[in-house]
C-alpha cells in the first residue's frame, strides 16, 4: 500500500511545529526507491538521486541508507554528498556551464563527472589526458518534458554538447587522449512517455561505437509523478523492461557490457513532501473568493515559476461543502498558487496542505520580502523530528555587513 501521511497526522504536526512548514515522510522515499529497484532488477542499472530536488542532510542520509547513489549539480552539492557519507564512486557531478575550477575540485574528490561543453572537455583533456575517466553530457535535440521551462534536450537548450558536434568531440578525444567512460543525456522533467527515454537510448546505440571505453549510458532524470488525482506517472516497470532489452541488445551487438544510469529527483522525493500553510485572510472580489495564506512564492515558487500544479486540501475542515477559491500568497507581486480551485469551505486560520511538495519546494525557497524560510520536519519510523528550524530575524542579517 502506498505510504502517505493522513489529514489527522498533518494537522497535529502543524499544531506542534507551526506553519508554514515542510513535512517529509521517509517511508514514501523508501517506497519510491524500492519501486525503481524492482522495475530494473533485470538490468544493471544504477540510480543517482538528483539531490538538487531536496538537499537536507537527513534526507540525503536516508537515501544513502537505501543504497542509492547521488547526482549533484554544483560542487557544494558534491561536498554535501560527501558530508552525508556517500563514497566518491557513488557520487556523480553532472555539470552545466561551470567554471573549470569546480571540475578540478571534483577530480580531487574522486567523484564521477559529466562534462557539458567542448570548452571544459578540452581543458579537462589538457590537464588530465587519459588519467581520469569522464562522461560527456550531450544535447540530443529532442523536445520533451512537462513544459518548455523544464525541457533541457531541445535544439535551443543550453544544456549539453549538441550531438551535431560529434566530429569536434571525437577530434578532441583523440587529440587529448581522453578516457570517455560514458555518455549522458537529460531531456527534461516530467517525461511520462517511455518512448522518449528509448529515443535517447537509440541515439546512444548509434554513438557509443565511437567511444570504445564507454561503460555507462546515463539517461538522466525526469520521471513523471502524478500531481492530479486522476493522473499517472511514467510507467516505470515498462521502462525497466525496455531498458533491459536495450542493454542486452547493445551488449550482443558490441560485445561490451554497459550500465544504465538514471538521475531521478522528483520521482524519489516529490510525493514524500507536504507543505502546510495557514489561511490569513479571506477576500471576496466580484466572483472571486481569495484565500490568502501565510506563505507565497518565496516558499513554493513552482506554480508561479513554471505553472506546476499542486493538489491542495483544507485539512482543518475536510468534511465541509466544496466551494471555489483562488489560493494566493502574501508576497508583494502576483503570487497565485491555484486559480478557481474547488476546496472544502475555508475559514480564516484553517490549514491548507500542498501535496507533491518534496521536490524543488524548500530547495527553491528564498527570503524575498524579508520573510522567514519555513521549518522542515521528517517523519520516520512514526517519529516526527525537526530537521531544519524556521528562520529567525538574525538570519535575515546573517551575511550583511553594517557599514553605515
Ligand atoms: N539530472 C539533471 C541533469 C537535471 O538537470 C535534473 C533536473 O533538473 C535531474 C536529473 C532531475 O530531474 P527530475 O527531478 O525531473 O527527475
Amino acid at each position: 500500500m502506498s505510504q502517505f501521511l493522513s489529514t489527522e497526522q498533518l494537522r497535529s504536526i502543524a499544531d506542534e511545529y507551526g506553519t508554514p512548514l515542510y513535512v517529509y515522510h521517509a517511508e514514501k522515499i523508501t517506497e519510491q526507491y524500492t519501486r525503481l529497484q524492482k522495475a530494473f532488477e533485470k538490468s544493471s542499472t544504477r540510480f543517482f538521486y538528483a539531490s538538487k530536488a531536496l538537499t537536507n542532510i537527513n534526507i540525503l542520509r536516508h537515501i544513502l541508507s537505501l543504497g542509492c547513489n547521488i547526482d549533484c549539480s554544483s560542487i557544494n552539492e558534491v561536498h554535501l554528498a560527501v558530508k552525508a557519507g556517500f563514497a566518491p564512486k557513488n557520487i556523480l557531478y553532472t555539470s552545466n556551464g561551470i567554471a573549470f575550477s569546480e571540475i578540478e575540485e571534483a577530480v580531487s574528490l574522486g567523484v564521477n563527472i559529466n562534462i557539458d561543453s567542448l570548452s571544459n572537455l578540452e581543458k579537462f583533456g589538457k590537464k588530465y589526458g587519459h588519467s581520469y575517466p569522464v562522461g560527456i553530457r550531450l544535447r540530443p535535440n529532442i523536445m520533451a518534458g512537462g513544459n518548455l521551462k523544464i525541457s533541457t534536450g531541445h535544439e535551443k537548450s543550453k544544456f549539453g554538447i549538441p550531438i551535431e558536434q560529434l566530429d569536434a568531440i571525437l577530434a578532441l578525444v583523440k587529440e587529448e587522449n581522453l578516457f570517455i567512460a560514458g555518455l549522458h543525456v537529460h531531456t527534461g522533467s516530467e517525461i511520462k512517455d517511455v518512448s522518449v527515454f528509448m529515443q535517447v537510448a537509440d541515439i546512444f546505440s548509434e554513438l557509443v561505437p565511437h567511444f570504445p571505453e564507454a561503460r555507462f549510458l546515463d539517461l538522466g532524470g525526469g520521471f513523471k509523478v502524478p500531481y492530479k488525482e486522476d493522473e499517472t506517472g511514467t510507467d516505470v516497470p515498462l521502462l525497466g523492461e525496455k531498458v533491459g532489452e536495450f542493454v542486452n541488445g547493445l551488449k550482443q551487438k558490441l560485445s561490451r557490457d554497459f550500465e544504465v544510469w538514471f538521475e531521478p529527483g522528483k520521482f524519489i522525493v516529490s510525493e514524500c513532501g507536504y507543505f502546510i500553510t495557514q489561511v490569513n485572510v479571506l477576500k471576496q472580489s466580484g466572483t472571486i473568493q481569495f484565500a490568502g495564506v501565510n506563505s507565497g512564492f518565496n516558499h513554493l515558487i513552482r506554480p508561479m515559476f513554471y505553472e506546476s500544479y499542486h493538489r491542495i486540501k483544507n485539512i482543518s475542515n475536510p468534511d465541509a461543502p466544496l466551494l471555489h477559491y483562488s489560493i494566493v500568497g502574501n508576497i508583494c507581486e502576483t503570487d497565485t498558487f491555484a486559480w478557481n480551485r474547488e476546496l472544502n469551505e475555508i475559514r480564516e486560520g484553517d490549514y491548507l496542505v500542498f501535496y507533491n511538495a518534496g521536490a524543488y519546494g524548500y530547495e527553491m525557497a528564498s527570503n524575498y520580502n524579508a520573510r522567514f524560510k519555513p521549518a522542515q520536519v521528517l517523519v520516520i519510523n512514526g517519529k516526527v523530528q525537526l530537521i531544519s528550524r524556521r528562520d529567525v530575524f538574525e538570519d535575515l542579517l546573517r551575511n550583511q555587513i553594517e557599514v553605515l
